[in-house]
């Protein structure tokens, strides 16, 4: 049987398609290419009770996954995180089966390492050796230290601002780190200018195909943790978007393979209020999103303005029957606290507003009684020490409490 049942790249936007064996990037028309396939054979030759007995990583996905051979695959073990039951929250919100897909417990801190470890693994397949890209930080230092574990060069720039445990990851990698004096758009700029100049391999978000790939497996998890029973609603915090067209990508092909049967979960787009164009697109009833002018919010990860991909983030959130919805930073940094103390989990602001979302939602009547629903936290919350303002006392050596 194959490693992988990949078989070629297509445009969702005008149908051309690509080879997966040499080196692609954007459509010619400039939108992002997709992954296939052979799902008629892999039906034939794999059953989900199958995989019960493989390593705890994404890659007992090997099937699903674009890597053609095993010995291309770079890995630190990322994937397989827990799916944990947060029942004293669920209890307060009137939510029955509440759960988070923790992502705080993956290699680099964040689920960016999904990405990095399938995009890299079939970078190093394809014969590169020097790649690029622009980032908020989370992704910068997962691409760095995987291209590192890969004897890939790299090139990364990010924001002056990004959380400086980023910066730190990407420098000690070895990576050749610049900091922009602006947004993530404009270190897109500067890297765009460089890549081109230099003909190197552009992984900015969804400018190589199989970034998606590794995000996908979050949706091949919490279907398989799920015994193949998927639940109601999944909600996501929301920037380029990638995690959330992983996962719908996944459940379709789960569908097409019989593992799961039934409705889709509602898929949810949770943004920063400061910046929100998935957002005012969804409720304009748009397909695609404008430029968010100013964007700013503490969940450094959601701060997107333009995420190249906003017409298939909207497609999954219209073909599910989902929605998108803004939390202000106060809120998101409220749910933080009251997560670390109700439940134990100290989930970054990322997946707070995750959180902050479902009480909202909750609060709207969006949800239905008895649905299940899922919250990515995307993140470790000590990724962001800043974000939480402590005051504490300090005793002398003789004091008594
Ligand atoms: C990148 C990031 C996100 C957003 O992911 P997209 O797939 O780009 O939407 C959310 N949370 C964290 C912690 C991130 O680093
Ligand atoms: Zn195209």
């Amino acid at each position: 049987m194959p490693y992988s049942y990949v078989s070629y790249l297509d445009c969702p936007k005008c149908g051309e398609t690509y080879d997966v064996n040499t080196v692609q990037q954007l459509c010619t028309c400039g939108a992002p290419l997709l992954v296939n396939y052979d799902l008629e054979q892999l039906k034939d030759n794999l059953k989900p009770d199958e995989l019960k007995d493989r390593e705890d990583s994404l890659w007992r996905y090997h099937e699903l996954l674009p890597v053609a051979d095993c010995k291309n695959v770079i890995s630190l073990g990322e994937g397989m995180t827990p799916l944990v039951e947060m029942s004293k929250l669920g209890s307060e919100l009137g939510i029955k089966n509440f759960y988070m897909k923790d992502e705080g417990i993956i290699p680099t801190g964040s689920f960016k390492a999904r990405g990095a470890a399938v995009g890299v693994s079939k970078a190093k397949e394809l014969g590169v050796t020097e790649l690029a890209m622009p980032t908020n930080g989370n992704a910068g230092a997962a691409w760095a230290l995987y291209a590192a574990r890969a004897g890939i060069k790299s090139t990364i720039a990010m924001p002056i601002d990004a959380p400086e445990i980023t910066r730190k990851e990407t420098a000690v990698s070895g990576a050749n780190l610049y900091l922009v004096d602006g947004l993530i758009s404009d270190a897109g700029k500067i890297i765009g200018k460089y890549v081109k100049d230099n003909q190197l391999y552009d992984v900015s978000t969804l400018k190589e195909p199989y970034r998606i790939e590794g995000k996908k497996t979050m949706g091949l998890e919490i279907a398989e943790q799920m015994d193949w029973e998927i639940p109601d609603v999944i909600l996501y915090p929301t920037g380029g978007g990638v995690g959330l067209i992983g996962i719908y990508k996944a459940l379709n092909e789960l569908k097409e393979l019989g593992w799961i049967k039934g409705k889709l979960p509602r898929l949810v787009a949770v943004q920063a209020a400061g910046c929100a164009p998935i957002v005012k697109a969804w409720k304009e009833n748009k397909t695609e999103s404008d430029f968010w002018l100013n964007s700013q919010t503490t969940a450094f990860g959601i701060n997107v303005p333009k995420a190249l991909g906003d017409f298939l983030v909207l497609e999954a959130i219209y073909q599910t029957g989902g929605c998108a919805i803004a939390v202000e930073d106060e809120a998101m940094l409220e749910e933080q606290e009251k997560i670390s103390s109700m439940e134990g989990a100290f989930v970054c602001p990322e997946g707070a507003a995750a959180f902050a979302a479902v009480r909202d939602l909750r609060n709207n009547g969006w949800f239905h009684d008895e649905e299940s629903v899922v919250v990515l936290n995307t993140g470790a919350g000590i990724k962001y020490p800043n974000t939480v303002q402590v005051e504490v006392p300090t005793l002398n050596k003789e004091a008594k409490i």
